[in-house]
């Protein structure tokens, strides 16, 4: 079947969602989505979304907070875009009706986070991005040109190479899904196609991200010939519950204001020999400091432990932690420890795009996490995301709203007669479970050993070598068996951490998130991005990729 509209949208979190509506009134738009539709980091997001909207405040302000925690690489005119058009775009979403938190006045209440100077974070509660994804999808399944295709993953993207003959140029005209009902691979096609994938959290073993974030855009644009940048920065938050297979639940950095202390699993304090600050230093130092302890003492979590205070009132003060702990996890904060890890948590690179969110394929945009717009540089400064997502995704539509009235999208109609169905290839044979699920653990172990939060040139290349050969293994397995999510998620992480490795790789010096043991300092002759070329540009067809 061959599903059709003017716009696909691949992706059902902020970012998509937030496009599919704007662009409704310009033509009709498909939804796929893999999951549930509500199923995206956005409906996880606690703390909030930034934006200039304090009397005391200004975009000006704003911006430069933004491009102090992106350690001097950040896009200038791209954060000048975004804190700007930001507050309009957070005043969309009151209008859109996402109940955010008042004070008593009935004036928004704004939030204060680390890095921020200025009180500026709109939030609903802390369960900000739930009411965003709840108030966005409500308006998208009442609309009558948005069709929503849940359980329905993309495959690849759709290119002159899929026509008969095969020719190779720079058009993008859909994607093929599965189906997961039904495991069938159909063509969706659309005069613009916008990836709003999200992020790739899952490529590591602990991670806040939910299931859905395995990189697929960042993998999917890559594979058809878009270039990437800057994604050995990933951020990883410093104490995240140490759990398997559950996104890690996040234990917020108030708890360790409040008096907790970190330690080893038999009681030893370690944060003194890491900063005078200890327990309060910044989020990277902490993040560093556990890293280090878990690497030379070879344990898998250090405690964080507030059971020497007043158990009313860390009820009191902490009633999420302690009633997640308690009822979910059996864990009774007032008088035991919590095992923490760090877990990865944003992916601040992504797939190349203008300020209009135009990617290198012609008629491709990415928005969203998936996206490198420019403004997070180094590391992403709290509550830039979601913010980033609305920004992006309006500038997307206005730029295609012009190429609408150009009627540019004819051009890729004479092809489409000479469309080729998905090729199964000589896939025969159902993915074996346990193949997956180990190629998985190798893959996420070697990148939390090796392309964590403290790297080295000898791990980074260790970890190349490995990545690469399960990798090749990974397609080997795609290639003669039937598509499954699980297997094409796997050759989507495979390819992401292997991108991720050979961006740390390139850079020759510590900024930001990137922390390489052999060269621990700023170095302004290597301040650039690092930007991955796709090897479709050396294999127009791109079998071997
Ligand atoms: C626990 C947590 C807390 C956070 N807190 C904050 C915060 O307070 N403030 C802030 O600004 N940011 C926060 N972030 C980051 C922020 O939530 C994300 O960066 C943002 O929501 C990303 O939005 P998105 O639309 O790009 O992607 P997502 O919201 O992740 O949506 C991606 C969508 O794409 C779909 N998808 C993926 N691959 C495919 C495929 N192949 N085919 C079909 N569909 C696919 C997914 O199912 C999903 O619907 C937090 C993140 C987490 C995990």
């Amino acid at each position: 079947m061959t599903y059709t509209g003017t716009f696909l949208v691949i992706g059902s979190g902020i970012a998509g969602l937030f496009f599919a509506l704007k662009a409704a009134r310009l033509g009709k738009v498909i939804i796929v989505t893999k999951d549930k539709p509500e199923e995206s980091a956005t409906n996880y997001a606690q703390g909030g979304i930034a934006a200039a909207l304090g009397e005391m405040d200004n975009p000006e302000k704003h911006m430069e907070d933004t491009l102090t925690a992106g350690a001097g690489l950040c896009d200038r005119e791209a954060v000048r875009i975004l804190v700007n058009e930001g507050v309009a775009a957070v005043r969309e979403l009151i209008d859109l009706g996402v109940p955010f938190t008042r004070d008593d006045s009935g004036s928004l209440h704004l939030g204060k986070e680390g890095g921020h100077g200025m009180h500026r974070v709109v939030h609903a509660h802390d369960f900000t991005g739930r009411e965003i994804e709840r108030s966005l999808l409500a308006q998208i399944v009442a609309h009558p040109d948005i069709q929503v295709l849940d359980r329905f993953m993309a495959v690849d993207l759709i290119t002159e190479h899929h026509f008969k003959p095969r020719q190779f140029s720079r058009n993008c005209f859909g994607a093929y899904i599965l189906s997961e009902d039904t495991g069938e691979i159909h063509s969706a096609l659309a005069d613009y196609i916008i990836l709003a994938t999200g992020g790739a959290g899952r490529v590591y073993p602990h991670t806040t991200n939910p299931a859905v974030s395995t990189g697929d855009g960042v993998a999917m644009a890559y594979r058809a010939g878009c270039r990437v940048r800057n994604l050995e920065f990933f951020q990883f938050h410093p104490t995240a519950l140490y759990r398997e297979g559950d996104p890690a639940f996040l234990i917020t950095e108030a708890l360790r204001g409040f008096g907790a202390v970190l330690t080893l699993p038999d009681g030893t304090p370690f944060m003194h020999r890491y900063s005078e600050q200890k327990e309060l230093a910044p989020r990277d130092i902490v993040a560093r400091a556990i890293d280090s302890e878990l690497k030379i003492n070879g344990v898998e979590y250090v405690h964080l432990d507030i059971s020497h205070r007043n158990a009313d009132e860390i009820r009191a003060h902490f009633p999420l932690i302690y009633n997640t702990l308690k009822e979910k996890y059996d864990i009774d904060i007032t008088r035991e420890p919590i095992p923490v890890v760090p877990a990865a948590h944003y992916m601040c690179g992504g797939i190349l795009v203008n300020y209009d969110g135009r990617a290198d394929l012609n008629y491709l945009y990415a928005i969203g996490e998936t996206a490198s717009t420019g403004v997070h540089g180094g590391n992403r400064l709290a509550s830039n995301s979601l913010l980033e997502g609305l920004v992006f995704a309006q500038r997307a539509v206005n730029d295609i709203e012009g190429r609408l009235r150009q009627r540019e999208a004819e051009a890729k109609k004479p092809y489409l007669k000479r469309l080729m169905p998905w090729d199964k290839g000589g896939a025969a044979n159902l993915a074996e479970w346990v193949l997956v699920q180990h190629d998985l653990k190798e893959i996420r172990s070697l990148m939390w050993d090796y392309v964590g939060i403290m790297r080295s040139n000898l791990r980074l290349q260790r970890a190349a070598r490995r990545i690469d050969l399960i990798y090749s293994e990974v397609l080997d397995f795609y290639n003669r068996t039937i598509p499954t999510r699980e297997i094409l998620e796997l050759r989507n992480i495979a390819l992401v951490a292997q991108l991720i490795i050979r961006s740390a790789l390139q850079r020759k010096e510590s900024r930001g998130l990137h922390f390489n043991t052999d060269y621990e300092e700023v170095r302004d002759e290597s301040r650039n991005d690092t930007i991955l070329e796709p090897l479709a540009f050396k294999n127009p067809f791109g079998e071997a990729i």
